[in-house]
């Protein structure tokens, strides 16, 4: 165990409208993920997404005016910013967790707490990587989620 975790940190939209803090709870595991489902990929415009999956009772949004929420699937909500469209979140409505792009968590914060926070060992959605292009990521390779009906482990 070591003391060297974050208690809490911030983060929020390109624009400012979203702010929120993230209070880790005593054993929170600090283990973010990918994910490179196809609609991941056109949410954020990036070829991999990354997030860290946290308790919904550890986020508080200190500012909100501006958040909005789209479904792609019906069952799992994602969160941005309809003023400047930051990408914020991704929520299975049926789970009390919701994962947080760590690209929105503040410079300050990814500067001290970076490796810690973003260092993803475990991939999801793998059978949507690209070819030559997404396929070089070092770590667990999940075919599609990491749990549940149908997880299937590609390495
Ligand atoms: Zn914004
Ligand atoms: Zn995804």
């Amino acid at each position: 165990m070591t003391s060297e975790t974050p208690e809490n940190i911030t983060g929020g939209c390109l624009c400012g409208g979203v702010r929120y803090i993230i209070t880790f709870p005593p054993d929170f595991s600090f283990e973010s993920t990918t994910c490179q489902c196809s609609q991941c990929r056109k949410n954020s415009g990036s070829l991999i997404m990354r997030s860290l999956n946290v308790p919904l009772s550890a986020l508080k949004y200190s500012s909100q005016d501006t958040l909005s929420t789209y479904r792609a699937t019906p069952k799992a909500e994602r969160g941005f910013c309809s003023k400047c469209g930051s990408f914020l979140s991704w929520r299975n409505e049926s789970e009390q967790t919701i994962s947080l792009t760590v690209g929105a968590f503040d410079e300050e914060v990814l500067s001290r707490w970076g490796v810690l926070l973003t260092d993803a060992k475990t991939h999801l959605w793998c059978e949507d990587e690209i070819p030559g292009v997404t396929d070089h990521l070092k770590g667990e390779k999940w075919k599609l989620d990491c749990t549940g009906e149908g997880a299937e482990r590609m390495n």
